[in-house]
């Protein structure tokens, strides 16, 4: 099964507000179950506390990302390291279309945007 983050189960939150175990990572009520996305990359996160699921993108700057995990993560990170948006496609392979929705996803949430690199470093 190919696996794009390979980030564990121990980085992901409930997302429903209504949920006891909301927004505590790590909390042990946690699973992934199934996949989404156009070629099943984006695994899918259960709340066994809740009975619901999310993508495990939810809230992320990589929510809408059409880009796999690693490389849009690849992306974020030279944005970050002040490269522009030709260097960044140019670097990662990525279409300037594709960095272009990353940045401006990217730009009013700076601190989000480290969290989730520190999240998704190996
Ligand atoms: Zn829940």
């Amino acid at each position: 099964m190919a696996e794009a983050s390979g980030l564990g189960i121990e980085h992901f939150f409930c997302h429903n507000s209504a949920c006891p175990e909301h927004g505590k990572r790590g909390a042990g009520d946690l699973y992934f179950r199934g996949f989404s996305g156009r070629d099943k990359r984006i695994r899918m996160v259960y709340c066994r506390a809740c009975k619901r699921s999310c993508s495990e993108r939810k809230g992320t700057a990589l929510e809408r990302s059409q880009l796999p995990t690693d490389k849009a993560v690849s992306v974020l990170e030279h944005l970050r390291e002040g490269c522009g948006i030709r260097a960044t496609s140019r670097l990662t392979g990525a279409s300037r279309d594709a960095v272009s929705r990353h940045l401006a996803k990217a730009g009013g949430q700076a601190k989000l945007l480290h969290d989730e690199l520190v999240a998704f470093s190996p």
